[in-house]
């Protein structure tokens, strides 16, 4: 299991909760020493046209701290799907997350699509066809569901909030897949009972990575990657992603 971050997603880019200062480091703090850490590279803008209009492009660009951040960010993913084709599962600890974000336009503290333009560059490649998306954020992923609509890259969040109806869901619906290249998870920890969801507990988080895993390796010889998305209560953070992260190793 590797953990894909760089220094700079530390830095504040927008006032937004997703960029507060003290996000990163409450993540990254329960992780170091735990998983090899990777820097990536800054997306490219050849990248992003994969899934993004020039004009959605643009936008983004006329604050050049903000486009930095949201480059460095789906370049984190773009590393993060690279490992998992070589077998090796992989966290994005990036920001800004991603999943709102469609073609041409972006809500929810998202800029760029992340898993998208990760995805988007392996199918290019001819590396993929088909892939499984689970979202297990408390929002949907309106975004990464525009953008795949219509395609072999399959978008999936349940739709029933309950905590145990949300597990069994998940669980039930990985069981039934059968045809991926990769499994990818935009891994958001807002539906958390100590954030604004007030659903899941800590060791849920442990058991979805676990349900990934096992998919992972009926399926597509446990290609796997996950990609941080919501999650704001800095307190807890921390931990849901590493229960997330022993599960999914
Ligand atoms: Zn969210």
């Amino acid at each position: 299991m590797k953990v894909i971050y760089h220094p700079d997603y530390q830095k504040v880019y927008a006032s937004d909760p997703a960029a507060e200062a003290g996000r990163m480091e409450a993540i990254s703090k329960e992780l170091e020493g735990h998983y090899d850490f990777l820097e990536p590279e800054p997306a490219s803008e050849d990248d992003l046209r994969r899934v993004h209009t020039q004009s959605h492009i643009d936008s983004i660009k006329r604050n050049p701290l903000l486009y930095q951040a949201a480059c460095l960010s789906a370049g984190g993913a773009i590393l993060a799907a690279k490992l998992a084709m070589g077998k090796e599962p992989s966290f994005g600890l990036i920001r800004p997350p991603g999943h709102h974000v469609s073609a041409d336009h972006c809500w929810g503290f998202c800029f760029f699509n992340n898993i998208a333009v990760a995805l988007a560059k392996l199918k290019e490649a001819k590396e993929i066809s088909r892939a499984f998306i689970l979202d297990f954020d408390l929002h949907f992923g309106d975004g990464t569901s525009n953008i795949f609509e219509d395609s072999q890259i399959v978008y999936f969040q349940p739709g029933v909030e309950e905590r145990q109806g949300f597990l069994k869901e998940i669980e039930a619906r990985l069981e039934t897949e059968k045809e991926y290249h990769i499994l990818a998870v935009s891994a958001g920890f807002d539906r958390h009972e100590e954030d604004w969801g007030r659903a899941l507990k800590t060791d849920d988080y442990r058991f979805i990575g676990k349900l990934v895993k096992d998919a992972s390796q009926n399926i597509c010889q446990g290609r796997r990657f996950a990609l941080l998305e919501g999650g704001y209560n800095h307190r807890v953070l921390g931990k849901n992603v590493k229960a997330f992260l022993v599960g999914l190793e």
